[in-house]
Parts: structure tokens; sequence; C-alpha cells
């Protein structure tokens, strides 16, 4: 029996999943199928019912389900709990189990692709929304030092600093304004922007969230925007001296985890990335 693994999200047909996760079914030559499927609110629950059935491994969620699916499942992981969102349904036995796997990917991708350890480390958020949220509680988990967010509302900042006091032993909310950053930005080791600031057809596209005289030389700017692959940030931080991680990486190795759940395989990220990086081409 052919399995199957299905996205369900609203609209859905952006996706590069279906071209990473069937490259790493194919690659580790198990017979599974990753496909899309579009699937309104109103139909969530039919479709997670469906799961049951022998036939599939599990699933991924997109917009708008990652928050409404927790009703339609039998327990979640820490981390979906945490983050109140879920991105993975895995099979335990009969059990629709929710995971999250943002957050990991977000790490994973920090050691794999440049050596950078959290704990101990001063951090400049850009943004507060989910993603921000995403990258907030992984950083608290591997015990950060210090975390600065900002954003262009100060009250979503100053309400994600709120939930990060307890565990970060320094954390502050700036505004998303180039004085504030310029003070926060000359004493971090790390800059994530979590906006999407940057992002192809978005309404700052072709934008900087951080111009290159504010990075210092030796500092890690981690990007989560992927379209395009190279944003301006990542201009930016190479014209700064600074190191660069792209967001497909994290995407991909989000996904890796995902893959890891379900098949039980080691996910091969090279080839996931590569036909990720395809397929983005492919969408222009
Ligand atoms: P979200 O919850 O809607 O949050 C959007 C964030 O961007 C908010 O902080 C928002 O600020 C800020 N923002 C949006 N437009 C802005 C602008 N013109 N100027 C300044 N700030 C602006 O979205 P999200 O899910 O966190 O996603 C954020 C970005 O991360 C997107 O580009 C998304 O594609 C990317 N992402 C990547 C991955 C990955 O795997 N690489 C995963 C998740 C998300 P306000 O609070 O002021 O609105």
């Amino acid at each position: 029996m052919t399995r199957k693994i299905v996205l369900f999200g609203y609209p859905v047909s952006h996706s590069i999943s279906p071209a990473f996760q069937q490259a790493a079914l194919d690659h580790c030559s198990i017979g599974a199928g990753y496909s899309a499927r579009e699937a309104s609110p109103e139909r969530l629950e039919e479709e997670i019912g469906r799961l049951r059935d022998e036939e599939y491994l599990g699933a991924n969620l997109t917009i708008p389900h990652k928050e409404r699916v927790r009703s339609f499942l039998d327990g979640v992981d820490p981390w979906a709990e945490a983050l109140g969102a879920v991105n993975t349904i895995v099979k335990d036995g009969g059990r629709l189990v929710g995971h999250n796997t943002d957050a990991y990917g977000f790490l994973r991708s920090l050691r794999e692709r440049a050596g950078f350890e959290p704990r101990g480390a001063s951090v400049l958020l850009l943004g507060a929304g989910g993603a921000a949220r995403a990258a907030a509680f992984a950083l608290s988990r591997e015990r950060a030092a210090s975390l600065t967010i900002a954003n262009r509302t100060p009250g979503r900042a100053e309400l994600l600093a709120g939930e990060m006091r307890a565990s970060i032993p320094a954390v502050d909310a700036i505004p998303l304004e180039r004085a504030a950053l310029a003070e926060a930005a000359s004493a971090v080791d790390l800059v994530v922007n979590s906006t999407s600031i940057g992002m192809s057809r978005g309404e700052a596209e072709g934008h900087t969230p951080l111009n290159s005289d504010l990075i210092r030389p030796g500092v890690l700017v981690y990007d989560m925007v992927y379209t395009p692959l190279e944003t301006p940030l990542a201009r930016a931080a190479r014209e700064a001296g600074a190191m660069f991680v792209g967001g497909l990486w994290m995407l991909i190795y989000q996904g890796a985890a995902s893959f890891e759940l379900w098949t039980g395989t080691k996910a091969p990220v090279e080839v996931m990335y590569e036909a990720g990086a395809r397929a983005l081409a492919g969408k222009g």
C-alpha cells in the first residue's frame, strides 16, 4: 500500500513543502506520496478524521489551521502546547498527536548551518508574530542570556517580552526604529528577522529591516524570510561582513523533523534544500 501524507492549508498552492518532502521520500525509497490538499476551516475536522485510516502516515498544517486543529487531535507535544500551534500530525498507534517543529527547525538550522550555540547568547529579535514567538521560545529553552524584541507595533513586542521574562535573564521590548535598533544591534551575537520585511509580494518587498551600517561584522544574521532566497537583509549582512543564514533552512529543518517523526528515517536535508530551492525558483 502506498502511504499518504497530506498538507492542509487554505489556500495551499503556494507551498513548496510537497516538492521537498516528496524528494526526501523518493531519495529514501519510502513508498509514500506527499500532497497538498486545500481544506476550508469548515471541512478541517472531517479531513483530520480521515487521517485515522491506515493509508495515512500523518500530515502537515499551514495557515489558517495551525491553532484550530488542536481540538480535533488526541494530544499535543510540549512545543505545540507552549506555542499554541500545531504544524505536524503524527500517528501514535490509533492516536493523532500534534507537534510543532518550527522552534526545533530554527534551532537546528542555527547549529548546523552556522555552528551557533544559543546558550548565553544576546539576541535581537525583529518581529513579534507567530514566527518570532517560535524563535523566542526556542531561545528561552536553550538559555539565551538576553533578548531584545523590536516590533512595528510596540504592544505586541511588550506582550511577547512579558512571556519571556520568566525564562530569559534580560528581556527588553523596543520600537522597530533606527535609533533604538542601532543601540540594540551594537551589543548582540545574533539578529533574527521574523518580520515579513523584504518578502516578495509583501508590503515591504525590497526593504531590509536593518541597514548594513547597523550590523556588526562577526554577528550572525538570520532571516526567516525565504522569498526571495537572497533577501535585502542577506545583502546588508554580507556588506557588513556578518555571517548569514536564510529562512529556507528553517523551513527545511522543520520539514526534516516532521519527516523523521512520520518515517523514523533520517531526513536528507541537502536533498530537501535543493528541491525546495528549485521549487521556489519555479514559482518565480
Ligand atoms: P505574523 O504573525 O503575521 O507576523 C508578522 C510580523 O511582521 C509582525 O511582527 C509584524 O509587525 C511584522 N511586519 C509585517 N509587515 C511589516 C512592515 N511593513 N513593517 C514592519 N513590520 C512588519 O507572521 P509570521 O508567521 O510571524 O511570519 C513572519 C515572516 O516569517 C513571514 O515572512 C514568513 O514567511 C516568515 N516565516 C518563515 C518561516 C520559515 O520556516 N523560514 C516560518 C514562519 C514564518 P506588527 O506586529 O506591527 O504587525
